[in-house]
C-alpha cells in the first residue's frame, strides 16, 4: 500500500481501518477498498482531501 499523495510507503497503522502517512502527514481511512484522505490541521481538525484524487488513485491494491 502506498500513500496516494506522496506515493511513499512510510505508512503506519493507527486504527483498525486507519493509517497515517509519516511522510506527508495525512490520515488514511480505508473503507470498501477505497481510501479517504484527511489532512490534520494545526488546530487538530481534519479536512478531507478526497476531491484532490481520482477514484483509481484511492483504490487500495493490497490488503493488510
Ligand atoms: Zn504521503
Amino acid at each position: 500500500m502506498r500513500c496516494p499523495n506522496c506515493k511513499g510507503k512510510d505508512i503506519g497503522k493507527i486504527g483498525s481501518n486507519q493509517f497515517y502517512c509519516w511522510n506527508c502527514f495525512i490520515e488514511l481511512t480505508l473503507s470498501n477498498g477505497r481510501l479517504s484522505l484527511h489532512q490534520v490541521e494545526a488546530d487538530g481538525s481534519l479536512s478531507s482531501l478526497d476531491d484532490l484524487f481520482a477514484e483509481e488513485e484511492r483504490r487500495v491494491e493490497t490488503d493488510f
